[in-house]
């Protein structure tokens, strides 16, 4: 029997967790967690701070259900350092001796350097810890800083709890990493609408006031009278520990690992939001920062640290989401493609619109708001890099019509696709 020792108690350390139970492993697991808290939902935080869900509704995991799956968790230990050549790791709790590692550290949410974001009233949103500390200070004007998903659907939260609410993006629509201009016009004219401010094209400079914040400076002018000020910015894999053990770093900051998410140090394996990984579609080096991502890394990262053979297969962007009772989806690659061999299909209404983006025949990305049927069919499709040609003549092959099933429901898009009919 081996000591494999987890760091963390996210997304990714739980998918391995449970993937050493359930194919059975014999080995001694231990999770180490600097949160008191048992394994969570972050993309459930902004419902709980709108007031929308309890903090009970918050866990995925009750205390309970780790000595189930033969786990040991060690809730509020923070582990300072992992020694490599010694295998061991020094904790707030003593050091505690392994076989193999996983590190599942995850993110830490990024807070610029300029001047007034140290003042009282600056925050950012990661844990429940965070939506307390927005709570107990009872925002009453706030701005968001950054209209990413987690911007986003703060300012929604926000609203939700009455606070005067104003959404800043340095790029020229909202949500610019997921979707392109027309579904981001949809989205910031619902925000509006529910009394949302947005401005883009627009950087925060400064953050002003005495001891607390009272006012935020952009590249154009001064928002007056705001008394919180949330970050939302992104988020950075949080490498400390794996750096300081020798472990090597991708050039996107992210822990270097292979298909099979294992670092550069033997027994050292990675997995979630801490690594650099690749995208599923174009191969291209990236950081997920999702949570289908970390669970599949987790499990990827549990089976190969047990001795399976099993490569991931990359990460595919997906973010669903709903804003004021419209829902939004974003599969895939969705930022517009200027290459050769790059075209956009979409159709649109006046609270409806979608989108795919092709590249070299396939569908790279699909993304649309207010519309609801054939969303998996898309994913699929997503998923199988199929050209579209090739899915069509399967589609007219009696013989092979059957494999498409799943897919169908995508045609109702397809037959809108200038260069389809054939078969
Ligand atoms: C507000 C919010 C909304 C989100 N919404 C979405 C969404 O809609 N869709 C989506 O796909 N993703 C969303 N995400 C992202 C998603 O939650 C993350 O990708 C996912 O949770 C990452 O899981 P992880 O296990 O890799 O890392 P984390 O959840 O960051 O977990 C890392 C764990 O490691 C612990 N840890 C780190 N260092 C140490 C140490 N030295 N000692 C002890 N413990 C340590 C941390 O305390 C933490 O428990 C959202 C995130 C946030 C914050």
């Amino acid at each position: 029997m081996q000591n494999i020792i987890i760091i963390g108690n996210g997304a990714a350390a739980n998918s391995a967790a449970e993937t050493f139970y359930k194919i059975g492993s014999k080995d001694k697991v231990v999770m180490l967690s600097r949160e008191r808290e048992p394994f969570y939902s972050p993309c459930a935080l902004p419902d709980y701070l709108s007031g929308y869900i309890k903090r009970e509704k918050l866990y995925i995991k009750k205390h309970t259900v780790y000595p189930e799956q033969q786990v040991r968790l060690l809730q509020g230990v923070e582990v300072h350092e992992v020694d490599y050549p010694g295998g061991r790791v020094r904790t707030s709790q003593g050091d505690m001796s392994f076989d193999r590692l996983i590190l599942a550290t995850g993110s830490r949410p990024v807070m610029p350097e300029i001047p007034g974001s140290r003042l009282t009233g600056n925050f950012v949103l990661k844990t429940i810890g965070d939506v307390e500390y927005i709570m107990r200070h009872n925002p009453k004007h706030a701005v968001i800083v950054g209209s990413g998903n987690i911007g986003l659907e703060t300012a929604v939260a926000l609203a939700a709890r009455k606070c005067r609410v104003c959404l800043v993006e340095k790029e020229q629509h909202i949500m610019p990493r997921v979707f392109g201009p027309a579904v981001s016009a949809h989205i910031q004219r619902i925000a509006e609408e529910n009394g949302i401010q947005v401005m883009t094209g627009e950087e925060v400079v400064g953050v002003q006031g005495g001891e607390r914040v009272q006012g935020v400076e952009t590249g154009t002018g001064v928002l007056p009278a705001v008394d919180t000020v949330i970050w939302a910015v992104g988020m950075k894999p949080d490498t400390r520990l794996a750096r300081e053990a020798g472990a090597a770093l991708g050039d996107l900051g992210g822990i270097a690992v292979n298909a099979y998410m294992q670092t550069a140090l033997q027994a050292v394996y990675a997995c979630g939001d801490c690594v650099q990984t690749f995208d599923l579609l174009c191969g291209e080096p990236i950081l997920s920062l999702l949570w289908p991502s970390a669970r599949q890394q987790g499990k990827i990262a549990a089976l190969n640290n047990m001795g399976y053979d099993v490569p991931y297969e990359g990460a595919l962007n997906y973010i669903t989401g709903e804003i004021f009772g419209t829902s939004y989806i974003s599969i895939g690659n969705n930022v517009p493609d200027t290459r050769p061999g790059s075209s956009i299909v979409q159709q649109g209404g006046p609270d409806w619109h979608w989108c795919y983006h092709i590249w070299e025949e396939k569908i790279v990305g699909f993304e649309a708001i207010g519309v609801q049927q054939g969303l998996s069919a898309m994913m699929n499709l997503i998923r199988k890099r199929m050209t579209i040609d090739r899915y069509q003549a399967i589609l007219h092959d009696p013989c092979l019509r059957n494999q498409a099933i799943g897919l169908l429901p995508a045609q109702r898009y397809l037959d809108h696709y200038p260069g389809q009919v054939k078969g």
